[in-house]
């Protein structure tokens, strides 16, 4: 069996749970994440993110639940089988997991490999291609101090992926440097676990991280996880305010739910019915139901194509942003229109 064959293992988590004394880490989790598959685990500090992934990496052992990538079962509480985090085959990467500084860059890399017994030659060549594949073949010989964070962290990544693990994990990892690094790491991650194969799981707390890099994101929140889906379908469909608010933003309902802003209308004249606090009402020539609520312009913002209306509405403690065609001068009384299917659930 060639080492490539551990690349992209399915990891299937059951009745997964770890909790503190005060009630927090993770609730009972179930999740599956398929071969290949760029995860990102978000949600706001202490949510239990990371206390998933160091289950995930047999840091931290559960008090239930089961754990399988591929056809081995790394951890099952009801037969007692937990693999240490060694023979699990994992590359990790976390925010302060540092590199050996008296070490090269090239013998950080290589070490999982020097530690787990392969040949001197095959870790030369093996190095060699992982400093490669994160454009850093220049800097072989230097030591982590002469790097930059953001090669630094190159590193990191390349020494996570050296050993081809069946799982990389990777803990909020770019979190430490500067917005216009990040960006293009995250790029740079994304291509590399895509080139090769590898199921990653990314945590992080942020949402256009997330958004740019995933092909599904769990929202977690108080140790549950709320939804899993595509970015896309977070967006379009989310559980609840909650879960919007955390992959966009939304206009605050009276009722407690929201709407996207760009799924709203607006009506200037006479048009519609509609009450004050969120009765719904049919519109002539639908047969959908809309919400229709008046509203008073604050200001007009020109964004490029549109204006961003800010809207008072009665009722809501903070102004509805509106997209529109026009700018409407502050003070002007407006009707704000939407469907009833795009009302978002109050998160509870
Ligand atoms: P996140 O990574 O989402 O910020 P964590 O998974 O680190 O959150 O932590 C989730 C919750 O579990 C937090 O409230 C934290 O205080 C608690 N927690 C994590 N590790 C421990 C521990 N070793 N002992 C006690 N509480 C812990
Ligand atoms: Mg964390």
């Amino acid at each position: 069996m060639s080492a490539a064959d551990h690349i992209g293992a399915r990891v299937v988590v059951e009745g997964l749970s770890r909790t503190y004394g005060d009630g927090t880490g993770l609730q009972p989790t179930d999740l599956v994440i398929e071969p290949g598959e760029f995860l990102s685990v978000l949600g706001p500090s202490g949510c239990g993110k990371s206390t998933l992934l160091r289950l995930l990496a047999g840091l931290d052992e559960p008090q239930r639940g089961r754990i399988r990538f591929g056809e081995q079962t790394v951890c099952d509480t009801a037969s007692g089988v937990f693999v240490p985090p060694r023979a699990r085959r994992l590359g990790m990467v976390f925010q302060d997991l540092a590199l050996w500084p008296h070490l090269t860059a090239a013998a950080n890399v290589g070490f999982p490999l020097r530690v787990s017994g392969v040949a001197r030659t095959e870790i030369e060549e093996r190095v060699a291609d992982a400093l490669a594949r994160v454009d850093l073949t220049g800097a072989a010989g230097k030591m982590p101090h002469q790097l930059s964070g953001g090669q630094q962290q190159r590193v990191a990544i390349a020494r996570a992926l050296v050993a081809r693990p069946a799982l990389l994990l990777l803990d909020e990892p770019l979190s430490a440097l500067d917005a216009a690094l990040r960006e293009q790491l995250r790029a740079e991650i994304r291509s590399l676990t895509t080139e090769l194969g590898a199921t990653t799981v990314f945590v992080t707390h942020d949402q256009a991280e997330a958004m740019s890099m995933s092909d599904r994101i769990v929202v977690m929140r108080s140790g549950r996880i709320l939804q899993v889906g595509r970015p896309e379908e977070l967006y379009r469909g989310p559980a609840d305010t909650f879960v919007a608010g955390f992959v966009g933003t939304f206009n605050p309902l009276p009722s407690g739910g929201g709407v996207r802003a760009e799924r709203v209308r607006v009506l200037a004249d006479g048009n519609g019915t509609g009450s004050a606090n969120g009765v719904l009402a049919h519109r002539d020539g639908t047969p959908a139901e809309a919400l229709t609520v008046p509203a008073t312009v604050r200001s007009a913002v020109f964004i490029g194509g549109n204006y961003h209306l800010h809207c008072e509405v009665a009722g809501v403690d903070r102004p509805w942003i509106v997209p529109h065609p026009a700018a409407h001068a502050p003070g002007t009384e407006v009707r704000l229109t939407l469907d009833a299917a795009d009302v978002i659930t109050p998160a509870s």
